[in-house]
């Protein structure tokens, strides 16, 4: 944008085109966005008049106080689970079997719902996820929006076979990816539980896969699994039964919940899982336990299968037919899991956490490192912000670009130890948000995905000396803060414009957050707020109003101004200054200096200046964001021994400042003298060149 005049106004101006936003797709985000430059034409003009406009705040200022839902016993003024909180709770127990000949899943399940609710409950609604594959589903027809890369492959999605409860059929209606059960009896509230059994199987889609999928490599296949079973929707306080359907880019919102899991594969197969093998003895050799054992006591990484054993029937136990292997987990708010016939295996120790990894051959050798790459992760996390809750935790490399599971991460990437550190810190990451912190990802994929991606930034230092990730850097965000068709960071993630889910809930929510810490609030105050708010929160649910007044009482700041202008609203920031005035106080003989800095857009900040005096010294001068408490103008006026000869706001591009032509200033006479030296200069070096030794 062009700079604008003070004395005209500084007229602001806002694009009105289209060009499409930066694209992502899922948890894989992270690894594909920094070449992902994809703009894509969105219809042009025409386009412009229908996209739906968003108006957060008609009435009130920028600094008005927000709309927040009223606190109440379950939630509570301070943003901390009240004296009344509850969550529902469900527990399973599933039987599977992976046929590797058809490609299909057959399994059964008991599953125990616990209503701790104040509420009895006459129907529930369970999940089922893999409907979204099927040719009619929401995600199929809403596709690209709904951003289901599925390509022309579809099943018949999730096939209920009985859904019974003490041996009688229940009453169900499906509707998509969800499934009403109608009771007879209503399930009690404050802690009655109520038991049911499901039979169902799916077919592993071929071409498409989402979140999930299988994946031929040299040695084998590769299977990744997850959103499979049948599941709990949450009853919670805020919405009653979460019935948003699975679209494909709100990624979920759970019940905490004990997995007890068996899953029978192919004799030839490692399995990998959330949760803690209970059989290893079945299902691996003398050789691999041994192994095992000592990785367990490792910091550096053991192999346990090598490269070379995978075809080696040796490194299997004897005997025919599929084994059976049994997993447990506790607390966790699903449960995933890998199997494949060409898995490389290594693992080490992290403070009794068992790091392991799982991959093919093509995978090599960026590979060999996953398993530290995810050591050093968990470890700064753990120091930075609260301890790994789990035993456990597997990076399983497979068709899926990158997605997380509690305990079991996908990452796709191969090719790049870049690629492969940034996906793998970004999906174990998510074991903290939002697997401990357990969000409601389908409406507020911000509070995953951006305080995921904003932990993301720090950690990248670790593996990569010094260096911090992308995605948090505000000044290199200010253009992004200018495309057309934006949507504030509260939007849902299914009703986000098109290819904007990366740049919104990944990205900017980090950027607003690096923001917030490094700029607003300072580390200290940042650091002790975001702790409190994960203390507070692990394994229960928050909401955004229960981050927002977390770190507004304990950081002791009112951030209303921020909340809305960076995840309510789409607008920019545009500071200025213009001129410098100064005038010699003829008692004294000291310069009053005089600097109007103006905020051109709707969004406000801080203010940094760097003043430099006619003697080449310079001065940080910092200004709070509420300076721009009455107006858009202020004055910053001192008193100075040395004439000013330039200021800059924003020194060192830390602020989204959109226009950064604007951020520079002289005093008036200075324009005169800097002429005046220039010449000089010129002159001066004319006569050099007239002096030429030669002559
Ligand atoms: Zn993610």
């Amino acid at each position: 944008m062009n700079s604008r005049s003070a004395k005209e106004g500084f007229q602001t101006s806002k694009p009105n085109t289209i060009i499409g936003l930066l694209s992502t797709s899922s948890c894989l985000a992270l690894a594909v966005v920094a070449g992902c430059a994809s703009t894509e034409s969105g219809g042009g003009d025409n386009e412009v008049s229908y996209f739906r406009k968003r108006e957060a705040r008609p009435t009130a200022s920028i600094f008005s106080p927000l709309d927040l839902p009223t606190p109440n016993s379950v939630r509570s003024a301070a943003g901390a689970p009240g004296e009344d909180y509850w969550q529902q709770r469900a527990d399973y127990v599933i039987k599977a079997n992976l046929d590797t000949e058809t490609g299909a899943v057959t399994a059964k399940e008991t599953v125990t719902y616990t209503n701790n609710s104040p509420d009895p409950l006459k129907f529930i609604w369970i999940q089922l996820e893999q409907n979204i594959f099927r040719k009619d589903s929401l995600g199929s027809l809403t596709r690209p929006n709904a951003s289901i890369a599925m390509n022309d492959s579809t099943t018949d999605g999730a096939v209920l076979e009985s859904l019974t409860s003490s041996g009688s059929d229940l009453e169900y209606h499906v509707y998509d990816t969800l499934a009403r059960i109608d009771l007879d009896t209503p399930i009690e509230p404050n802690g009655g539980t109520f038991e049911f059994d499901v039979a169902w199987h799916f077919n592993i889609p071929k071409r498409a896969f989402r979140r999930f999928g299988m994946e031929k490599v040299k040695q084998g296949t590769i299977y990744e699994i997850a959103q499979w079973f049948p599941a709990m929707a949450v009853y919670d306080d805020v919405h009653g039964w979460n019935t948003l359907p699975y679209m494909g880019s709100g990624e979920f919102y759970t019940n905490f919940g004990d997995y007890d899991v068996e899953i029978t594969v192919p004799r030839s197969h490692i399995m990998a899982a959330t949760g803690v093998l209970q059989n290893p003895e079945d299902v691996f050799t003398q050789t691999q336990l041994n192994r095992i054992a000592e990785a367990r006591q490792s910091d550096d990484t053991v192999v346990i299968r090598t490269a070379d054993e995978v075809k080696d029937p040796a490194s299997r136990p004897a005997g025919d037919g599929p084994l059976t292997w049994h997993f447990k987990a506790n607390d966790v708010r699903t449960f995933a899991w890998a199997s494949s016939d060409a898995f490389i295996y290594d693992g080490c120790n992290l403070d009794g956490v068992f790091v392991q990894s799982v991959y093919p051959k093509e995978a090599t050798p960026n590979w060999e490192q996953s398993t530290q790459m995810l050591r050093t992760s968990i470890n700064g996390y753990n120091n930075r912000w609260f301890k790994y809750p789990y035993p456990e935790a597997t990076n399983v490399n497979g068709p899926e670009g990158g997605m997380e599971y509690p305990m079991l991460i996908f990452c796709g990437s191969r090719k790049s130890e870049r690629g492969l550190y940034g996906v793998t810190t970004h999906e174990i990451g998510h074991n903290w948000f939002p697997m401990t912190v357990n969000t409601d990802e389908r409406r507020h994929a911000w509070m995953d995905e951006g305080f995921n991606t904003f932990i993301n930034y720090y950690s990248t230092a670790e593996w990569f000396e010094g260096e911090k990730g992308r995605r948090g850097s505000a000044g290199g965000f200010a253009g992004g803060m200018t495309r057309p068709n934006q949507a504030p960071i509260m939007t849902h993630a299914d009703k986000l414009p098109r290819f904007s889910l990366g740049m919104t809930q990944y990205a900017k929510t980090s950027v607003g957050l690096v923001l917030l810490r490094e700029q607003v609030l300072g580390p200290e105050r940042f650091d002790a707020a975001f702790r409190e708010y994960i203390r507070r929160w692990a394994f229960k649910s928050p909401r955004p109003a229960d981050f927002f007044r977390t770190m507004e009482n304990v950081a002791g700041d009112d951030l209303a101004w921020f909340w809305r202008g960076w995840f309510m609203e789409t607008d920019n920031l545009d500071q200025a200054v213009e001129t410098v005035e100064q005038t010699q106080d003829e008692k004294t003989g000291q310069w009053v200096v005089t600097v109007p800095i103006f905020n051109l857009e709707d969004l406000v900040m801080p203010v940094t200046m760097k003043v430099t005096y006619e003697d080449a010294s310079t001065e940080k001068v910092k200004l709070p964001v509420e300076i721009w408490y009455p107006s858009d103008r202020f004055e910053q006026t001192w008193r100075s021994d040395k004439k000013v000869d330039k200021v800059e706001i924003d020194p060192e591009n830390v602020f989204p400042d959109i226009d950064r032509s604007n951020n520079i200033a002289y005093p008036a006479w200075n324009n005169y003298e800097r002429r005046k030296q220039q010449r000089a200069r010129e002159k001066e070096q004319q006569q050099r060149r007239g002096r030429r030794p030669g002559e």
